[in-house]
């Protein structure tokens, strides 16, 4: 009989790129302990389905340029895939599998009845205008349209992707299927079927995790001097609701750099003027440091907002921080991570810290699939008690196990999809 390796070459994927190796070996480090098959593992390396498409798209004066879009599916064990879709210059398709591996784990962990996807298009968003990313836009979605639904495959916004950006690939899809159709993506504009706190929910879900972490460390979170890298969706939010709590930022960077200052940022208006401006290039008030030295300033809790691979084997022994929220996606790599376990400090990890946002969506969904709208309130209370329940999940394993909050939020993941693809079998 053949051997595996003799009948399966799985060498030179297509997504095999150093963060879709990340996600991977996180999934290696908690397979351990989640008492996962060998089969059922082995599926679970491997994004379900990964589409490429190109779009081509009419600029302003007149000239067309195709730009190269990805979705990459990785699980629908437990129902329609959901995920994220960027308009980013460094989207690979590799980013995207990496990204759609963490988000079915995430969804496991949170307990909604979906899977992990993403997607986006490589361009420069910021050079683009309304009208050429509403082209996009359109045109992407009409690309995904055989692999997308409201039971299939579900987009939010993401890096540099919007309230606007849904509404337009929900008019598309909806216009493809002769009446509107809201539960193709979530994060839409209230106007068309979106929900009330969904724009606030990831950087509000990021401080809820960091108060319930504070609880158990016996920390006041009113008490804490907070650093916060990115300041668009998530850090902006996150900012905020830390100083609605009483905290102190210190410093909070985006794009064009940091702004420092000791005695704590005037966060509101920053988030004004970033809005305005859409940057906070041009910010006069405090000290100007740049990005890296943000992430080495000492404080207690560092707020990882803008993008992956942030924290490395090169910087994490520099840190002087005594608490870390990824509020990103992958903002810490497998060496960053490594040196942060050795020296004890605690990660919140992204699967469970930015959960606020897709836990939002699922809401957004359900109540358009039912045509029957909560309120704020409502809304806001049940964020935080799935949030509580997952944190409270990890911490146990976390305990239990001895094992770190990343590892621990993983194997609650991932044991969850590995039960429920063991009890449906390996299809045929
Ligand atoms: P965004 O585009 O609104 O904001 C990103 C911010 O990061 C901007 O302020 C940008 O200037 C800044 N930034 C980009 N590169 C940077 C760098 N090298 N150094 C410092 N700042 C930099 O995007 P977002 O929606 O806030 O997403 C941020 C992260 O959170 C991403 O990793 C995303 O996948 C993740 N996330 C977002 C959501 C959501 O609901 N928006 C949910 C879960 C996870």
């Amino acid at each position: 009989m053949a051997s595996v390796e003799e009948v399966g070459l799985h060498d030179h994927l297509e997504w095999d790129t150093p963060l879709y190796r990340t996600a991977i070996a996180q999934f290696d480090q908690a397979i351990p302990y989640a008492n996962v098959p060998v089969d059922i593992a082995e599926r679970l390396r491997y994004p379900e389905r990964a589409f490429i498409v190109s779009c081509p798209v009419r600029l302003d004066d007149g000239r067309r340029v195709v730009f190269p879009g990805y979705r990459v599916q990785h699980s629908s064990v437990l129902g329609p895939t959901k995920g994220g879709v960027r308009f980013d210059q460094e989207v690979t398709l590799g980013e995207c599998a990496a990204l759609a591996v963490w988000m079915t784990w995430k969804c496991a962990l949170l307990r909604l009845p979906y899977g992990g996807a993403k997607g986006g298009v490589r361009c420069n968003p910021r050079a683009m205008s309304q009208g050429e990313l509403e082209r996009l836009t359109r045109r992407f979605t009409s690309e995904l349209l055989p692999i997308i639904g409201p039971q299939v495959d579900i987009a939010a916004p993401d890096m540099a992707t919007n309230a606007q950006t849904m509404a337009w690939m929900m008019d598309t899809y909806s216009m493809q299927r002769g009446f509107a159709v809201p539960e193709i993506v979530t994060g839409k504009p209230i106007s068309i079927g979106g929900s009330v706190f969904r724009h606030e929910a990831t950087g509000a879900g990021v401080v809820m995790v960091i108060a319930r972490a504070c609880e158990r460390l016996e920390w006041k979170l009113a008490e804490q001097r907070c650093v916060v890298q990115g300041f668009g969706n998530v850090g902006g939010i996150a900012a905020q609701e830390l100083v609605e709590r009483g905290a102190t930022v210190l410093a909070v960077s985006d794009v064009s750099g940091g702004v420092y200052d000791p005695a704590g940022l005037d966060i509101p208006t920053m988030s004004a003027f970033a809005k305005a401006n859409g940057s906070l290039e041009g910010w006069a008030t405090g000290q100007r440091i740049s990005n890296e030295e943000l992430l080495e300033l000492e404080c207690d809790i560092l707020v990882l907002a803008a993008r992956e691979d942030q924290i490395t084997g090169e910087n994490a022994s520099r840190l002087r921080c005594r608490l870390i929220a990824e509020g990103a996606n992958g903002p810490t790599s497998l060496a960053g991570d490594a040196i942060l376990r050795e020296r004890a400090i605690p990660i919140l990890p992204d699967i469970l810290t930015n959960a606020g946002g897709v836990t939002v969506s699922y809401f957004e969904w359900v109540q358009d699939l039912g045509r029957l709208f909560w309120n704020r309130d409502e809304i806001r209370a049940k964020l935080a008690e799935k949030l509580n329940d997952a944190f409270d999940r990890v911490w146990e394993i976390a305990g239990e196990r001895e094992v770190t909050l990343r590892t621990a939020a993983l194997v609650a993941g991932i044991r969850d999809v590995s039960e429920a693809l063991t009890a449906r079998g390996l299809y045929p």
